[in-house]
This record gives C-alpha cells, structure tokens and sequence, in this order.
C-alpha cells in the first residue's frame, strides 16, 4: 500500500505527478483564516509532510502519530522544533545548496539597491520629478572597493564573499563561530569579532540561521557599532535584528540604510515604520525566489522526502538521531 503525506505547498505539475506516482498525496492549501483547519483535518494518518513557511507546533504534530518525515522546502529549519521531532522519530530534511547562489545574488542585489538608492531614485523618476540635472542630495555610495562584513559565513555567506572578492574588488571580513581558512585563502577574507566587523565594514550582511544564539544579535548596542555611512544587509530571518532598534537607527541615521529581504513579522504590515524610511529597500522574502531555484528545491524536497519514506536516509537529513 501507497504511504500518505500531506503537502501545502503547490509543485509543479511534473513534481506532483512523480509524487503521485509513489505515494498517497493530500493537498492542503493553508492560506486564509480555515488553512490551519484544513491542515489539522489531514494530519491523521499522514507519514510524511511537504511544505514550507508554517509553524510545525506540537499541536500539530500530536495529530499526526505516523508522522516518519517532515521535507521543508527550505534551508532554514527555525519553524521547527528539531528536539521535539527528533524525539517523536520523526526525520526533518531540508533544502541546502541549491538555492545559495540565488540567495546570495538577492544580498547583492540588496547591497547595490541600497548603496545606489536604487528604488527610491526609481520612485523619483516615476513620479516625475527628474527635472534637472542630479546634484549631491541624489548621489549613493560606492560598492567596490568597500568593506564587506559577512556574519555566518556559511554556503551563503562564502557565494556573498565571491561576489564580493571577485565581481567588486571588496574587502572582506567575516564572523562566524568558526574559522573559514579555505574561505580566507578563497578571497583574502579574514575571520573577526562581531564588534570590530561591525566597527569596520561598510556593508554588514547577516547570513545566519534563526536560532537562539542568533535572535536579536543585531540590537541597539551592535548598530551604534556601526559606521554612520554603513549599511545593514538582512537575508538571514527577520528576528536575528532588533526591529524596534533599527527603525531608530534608520531614523535618527545612525547608519545609512538598510536592505531588508526578511522581517520580525512576514508579510511586512503595511503601517510598519520601515516603509516610511527612504533609507530602507525592503523586499518581500525573495531570497530564493526565481522559477529555478524554487523548483529545485521543490525537487531536492521531493527526493528527501521519498527517501526517508523507503526507509533510505535522506541526503538533507537535519536530525540524524531521529529514530534511533
Ligand atoms: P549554513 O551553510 O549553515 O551557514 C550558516 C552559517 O552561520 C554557518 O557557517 C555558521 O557557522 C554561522 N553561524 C551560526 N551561528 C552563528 C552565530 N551565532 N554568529 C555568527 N555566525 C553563526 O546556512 P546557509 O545555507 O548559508 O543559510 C543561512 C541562513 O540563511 C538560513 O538558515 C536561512 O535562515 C537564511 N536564508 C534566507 C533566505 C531568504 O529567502 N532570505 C534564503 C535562504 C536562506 P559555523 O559554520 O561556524 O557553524
């Protein structure tokens, strides 16, 4: 007999029909204010879940009692509660590599917009107000040539060094538990504390997963650190910044601005003080967001998932002592 997974997240039709071809698959479309409900519906009897971008509680899981594997179509696992599934047995597999480059081309992205004043010079324009030539109120800040600072220099990290190194001639620092030296050897990086990386560079990018050694590491104290002309490049997760902290700092222009592609609170609200800042790009959770990449990992999920349902280990596998 077919085993039965629930998947809420949409795949193309050639995944779907791969899917479809081994195991039982019950969509679950999660949006709107009945999602959760329609979610809590399917859960029993499920051995397997396919998603992303929702709270897996415990809630949710007591419901699932055959739960074997949980495939996030994701690189980041701060949705889960890794000890909780790993003692319920339960596999958690994720979506590494294949969307590194994507991501780290959305930090430069980030990087130039802010440094450039892409949008907002865009916005001028659109709105007519280009009626002279450009004077220095207009003028950005160069990107090559410049520090970059890159805490968590990990597979994004090292694509955001890359780029840094050898596209714009930059310097490059970086914090991360531990010393990179094929990294320092790669691009001439070198390896520092938190404090003189964010004293030093002109571009402090976060690349670090959610956790608890990383919520708030950006707070008050870390963007006084900072240089006023510097700006902050968040791809990480919206909570490893204080929020509140750095609307001030935008604010009172403590730093030059900030490219923000994540947020305490996803989707962004429209009221939230950092859409009235002209200092701040803010994208909407677009790190690995190109047709490509996210088939990819939709793929890289379906295998994992598929894997750990014939009993193999997954190549993604985030938990490995679950089980055991
Ligand atoms: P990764 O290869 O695991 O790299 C993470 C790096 O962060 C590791 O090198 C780790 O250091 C370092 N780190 C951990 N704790 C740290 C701390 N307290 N201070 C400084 N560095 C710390 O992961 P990745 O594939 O590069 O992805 C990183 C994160 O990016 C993901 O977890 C996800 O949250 C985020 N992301 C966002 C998007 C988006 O759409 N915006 C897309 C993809 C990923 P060690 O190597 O020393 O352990």
């Amino acid at each position: 007999m077919k085993k039965r997974i629930v998947l809420y997240k949409r795949l193309s039709d050639t995944l779907m029909a791969r899917l479809q071809q081994q195991v039982d698959v019950t969509w679950v479309d999660t949006a709107g204010p009945d999602g959760l409900a329609r979610l809590r519906d399917a859960l029993p009897g499920a051995q397997g879940l396919l998603g992303a971008s929702l709270r897996l509680d415990s809630g949710l899981l007591d419901l699932a009692p055959q739960l074997e594997v949980v495939a996030s179509v994701s690189v980041g696992v701060d949705n889960y509660d890794i000890a909780d599934l790993t003692r319920r047995g339960v596999m958690l597999t994720n979506t590494p590599d294949v969307l590194t480059e994507t991501t780290a081309d959305t930090g430069f992205a980030l990087i130039l917009a802010s440094a450039r004043r892409v949008v907002e010079l865009a916005g001028w324009v659109r709105d007519g107000q280009w009626q002279a030539n450009l004077g220095p109120a207009h003028f950005g800040t160069d990107v090559h040539g410049k520090t970059l600072g890159i805490i968590g220099m990990g597979r994004i990290g090292e694509a955001l060094a890359r780029r840094g190194a050898a596209g714009f001639g930059m310097r490059v620092l970086y914090h991360s538990p531990r010393a990179k030296p094929a990294v320092e050897a790669r691009y001439d990086a070198r390896h520092c504390s938190l404090d003189d990386l964010l004293q030093q560079a002109d571009f402090v990018c976060l690349t670090v997963p959610l956790s608890a050694a990383t919520e708030g590491l950006i707070g008050a104290r870390e963007l006084a650190l900072m240089k006023p002309e510097a700006m902050l490049v968040n791809i990480a997760r919206g909570r490893v910044v204080d929020e509140a902290a750095l609307i001030e700092a935008l604010r009172e222009k403590r730093i030059r601005g900030a490219g923000l592609d994540v947020f305490v609170q996803e989707p962004l609200p429209s009221d939230s003080p950092l859409l009235q800042l002209d200092n701040v790009v803010a994208t909407p959770h677009i790190g690995s967001a190109t047709h490509d990449t996210r088939e990819a990992m939709a793929r890289c999920a379906v295998d994992n998932l598929l894997s750990a349902l014939a009993g193999e280990r997954p190549a993604n596998l985030v938990n490995p002592t679950a089980g055991r």
